[in-house]
């Protein structure tokens, strides 16, 4: 059983340390994952010896750099299978490109009236930047329900469109839950009704391989720091037809093309939306974050996943008085819980005590948390470096709590 002597850990190094002088068992995984050690010595690397702006020298540093930070595009074009480069935006991360999608495309091709569908269980990154363009164009948002098992109701979604349906954005994975929608028949359904769909894949791109073209997606945002990746940097894809006909999000350098008091022309794709000084070291870094994953390969990580989270399942729901939240019949190694009535806050600040790492709180999902009447859950999320002795440590913890409120 791989989760019982788990070969990657070590490649993890903030897992080498103990906490509270208890081993740290990372559980956290949906709020931001490890990094190994190749990603770090990238970023250590271009800081000590490889330190030049990009796509602006002639010299030998910024050249390197130049193709270093284009080598990354080239390998995420590959990884989502984009059809070129121009479809693949450096932003900040997943909220970033969900906004410069609201911003740009919304902001300019909807009109009043208009319709915006997201479902239930979104993250306020994809909620609040379609309330604000929907506010100033006055466009109307409709949501999709979901079931008491977290999974979001295709029948009712299909009877949400009218003809003023223009737009949807849906989670591929859900950050609170983990379930994974069907996303593949949610844009066939969207395109079925002339709308485009945004999908955020902030929880996807660790789990499986997202294929862009073999979904048909119109768009799509995610978080290197949710792959492996550095934090301030992620990306946006987007069909070029569509990056072709959307006006720039921010103006500044780069993303010129020429510039007159009178007039400024824009750079092509992908530069037309990257304006100014990009994170260069993070750029990189993704870019071997992408490289470790290819090298771990999607079908071992789902084979550890999958086992930790049936362990993880199995033993949490042996603890009396436990409510998992978020039973999906398709879910990635998520598990929010709500511990008899301890609040889950509580439930956290103890079982940090013992070097365990778990999120609480309403995940940056209130509307979700009122659907399931919790104010928060805990949750305890889990990567492919993740063992068993973790999940052990998490229950044995929680027992603890148990007996300490009685
Ligand atoms: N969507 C989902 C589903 C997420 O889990 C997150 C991060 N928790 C985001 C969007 C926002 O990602 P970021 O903060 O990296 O922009």
């Amino acid at each position: 059983m791989s989760i019982l002597n788990n070969e990657f850990r070590s490649e993890f190094p903030v897992l080498d340390q103990l906490v509270y002088g208890k081993r740290l068992a990372y559980l956290d995984s949906a709020a931001t994952t490890l990094k190994p050690k190749a990603v770090i010595d990238s970023i250590n690397h271009y800081y000590s010896k490889g330190t030049a702006n990009v796509h602006r020298g002639i010299y030998f540093l910024s050249d390197e750099a130049t193709n270093k930070f284009e080598l990354t595009r080239q390998k995420m074009t590959k990884f989502i299978n984009a059809k070129t480069y121009k479809e693949v935006i450096f932003t900040t991360g997943t909220t970033n490109s969900v906004n410069l999608v609201a911003q740009t495309y919304v902001r300019s091709f909807l009109k009043e009236g208009d319709e915006i569908l997201l479902s239930q269980m979104e993250h306020h990154s994809n909620i609040v930047p379609w309330q604000l363009v929907a506010e100033e164009k006055k466009l109307k948002i409709k949501v999709i329900p979901i079931n008491e098992k977290g999974e979001l109701l295709v029948d009712e979604y299909k009877k949400l469109f009218t003809e003023k349906t223009k737009f949807v954005s849906v989670t591929y994975v859900s950050n609170a839950l983990g379930t994974i929608n069907p996303v593949k028949e949610l844009i066939r359904i969207a395109h079925d009704h002339n709308a485009k769909i945004f999908i955020d894949a902030a929880q996807a791109m660790t789990h499986f391989k997202v294929d862009v073209q073999d979904l048909d997606c119109d768009f799509l945002g995610f978080s290197g720091h949710k792959m492996f990746g550095p934090t301030g940097i992620g990306i946006l894809y987007g069909k070029e037809s569509l990056l072709e006909m959307m006006p720039p999000y921010q103006g500044g350098g780069e993303m010129i093309d020429t510039v007159t008091f009178e007039k400024t022309t824009f750079n092509d794709l992908p530069h037309k939306f990257e304006a100014g000084t990009p994170p260069i070291a993070s750029v990189i870094a993704l870019g071997e974050a992408v490289s470790f994953i290819e090298k771990v390969t999607h079908a071992k990580i789902h084979e550890i996943e999958t086992e930790l989270l049936q362990y993880a399942t199995s033993e949490l729901s042996k603890i009396d008085g436990l409510r998992l939240i978020g039973t999906a019949a398709k879910k990635t190694s998520v598990c929010s819980f709500y511990l008899r009535d301890i609040h889950p806050h509580d439930v956290a600040a103890l079982t940090d005590k013992e070097g365990i790492a778990i999120r609480t709180g309403h995940h940056c999902a209130q509307p979700l948390m009122k659907f399931f009447g919790v104010p928060a859950t805990a949750r305890a999320s889990l990567a492919f470096y993740n063992d068993k002795a973790d999940i052990d440590q998490l229950i044995t913890s929680l027992h603890k709590v148990i007996k300490l409120f009685g």
